[in-house]
């Protein structure tokens, strides 16, 4: 099948030829003639399935059928957990709007850098990306109204869930005209997102791409039990031994993240962290050069990973193992995507094995799992 059948508009057909995009991926197929009838949509798919243009291209195409200078306040709004996927969305509208005649100004609003720039620009948009708590300051400040938002998607609802927004999504929800169309977008559908479903979607188009198990399918999965203490010194073996290139570490906490890369530099490996105490440049700056190549590890909290969009992330290390297993999948599900086979391992103290025992348990699959103890780490 191709984006032709899915009746989207001549210019944006034009633009996915040039973006290289020839066939739409399974969510984009289900979702895109959704979104144009205007139904809601709950899509169950995780970051690497071509939801961001599943729904990008029908609100776009949607504009171009509803010429947008009629409205002065934005007309889709829709909401992140993080600044780094803020960023992402609106650089996919932005791929596709120079190609529409009717072009809807879109702009993303996220803490961590001034407010200022960001309410003057407010004024003329038409699409609001944006993450909870930062969309309630402007609007608090006056900058903006929700009153004629007529498309809302929520993205990444699962996380923006589990980090806490739940309190600020409510909110926002409240300012919203209740005659809406409503797009949800998660990798799970656990208890809690399952609660926002019953609030917000009217009889939803529901899109359902992999069973958990599956999604992890092309992902070799290994553990090792290891003493706390030796955690560093395997990390440094795992990557230096097995000459990994590009890894994505996961600890608990900032402070833990900076342990790690402390003690990764000191031992000439070049690695950066990743974390929410750092300013908006210096995450860009680091996320750039790790994409890039150029830094061989990035160390990561569960907050900030989730932003990550990287094809072909061939390692990633669970320093420590994430509460939930459903933050488990999404730590691995950053490695084996599009067909090419990535490592998760993970590096599990005997206080966590019960946990693992649990996550395994959840996900329908066991985990081998070596003895880090007995290797040789002298040295690392
Ligand atoms: P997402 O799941 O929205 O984060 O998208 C994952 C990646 O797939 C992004 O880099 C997109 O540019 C790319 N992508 C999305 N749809 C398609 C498509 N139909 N063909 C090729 N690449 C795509």
């Amino acid at each position: 099948m191709s984006f032709t059948s899915l009746g989207l508009a001549p210019a944006l057909l034009k633009a996915l030829e040039t973006e290289g995009y020839s066939q739409p991926t399974p969510i984009q197929k289900q979702a895109i003639p959704a979104v144009i009838a205007k139904k809601d949509v709950l899509g169950i798919a995780k970051t690497g399935s071509g939801k961001t243009a599943g729904y990008v291209l029908p609100i776009l195409h949607n504009f171009q059928t509803a010429p947008p200078s009629q409205y002065r306040e934005p007309t889709v709004l829709v909401l992140v957990p993080t600044r780094e996927l803020a960023g992402q969305v609106r650089q996919v509208f932005q791929t596709f709007i120079p190609s529409l005649t009717n072009r809807p100004i879109c702009l993303a609003v996220s803490g961590g850098v001034s407010i200022n720039p960001q309410m003057q620009a407010i004024g003329k948009v038409n699409i609001l990306v944006a993450t909870p708590g930062r969309l309630l300051e402007l609007i608090e400040k006056n900058a903006v109204r929700l009153s004629s938002i007529s498309t809302l998607v929520l993205d990444e609802a699962d996380k923006m869930l589990n980090l806490g927004f739940r309190e600020e999504v409510d909110r926002i929800l409240a300012l919203l005209p209740t005659a809406r169309q409503n797009l949800l977008f998660s990798a799970t559908l656990g208890e809690d997102v399952g609660l926002i479903r019953q609030l917000i979607l009217n009889d939803p188009q529901v899109i359902k791409i992999a069973e958990e198990p599956e999604a992890t399918d092309p992902i070799n999965q290994l553990g090792y039990l290891v003493s706390e203490e030796k955690k560093g010194p395997l990390l440094r073996y795992l990557i230096k031994h097995g000459d990994l290139k590009q890894v994505l570490v996961f600890a608990s906490s900032t402070l833990k993240v900076d342990g790690i890369v402390n003690k990764l530099l000191k031992n000439r490996i070049h690695a950066a962290a990743i974390h929410s105490k750092l300013g908006q440049q210096a995450r860009n700056f680091t996320l750039q050069q790790f994409k890039s190549g150029q830094l061989r590890v990035l160390v990561a909290t569960d907050l900030l990973a989730r932003g990550i969009d990287i094809e072909f992330l061939p390692c990633v290390i669970n320093y420590e193992l994430p509460r939930s297993p459903k933050d488990y999948l999404h730590r691995i599900g950053r490695t084996g995507r599009a067909e090419s086979p990535g490592d998760a391992i993970s590096l599990i103290s005997p206080e966590e094995m019960d946990h693992f025992k649990v996550i395994q348990k959840k996900m329908g699959t066991r985990v081998k799992i070596l003895s880090g103890d007995q290797l040789d780490l002298q040295g690392y």
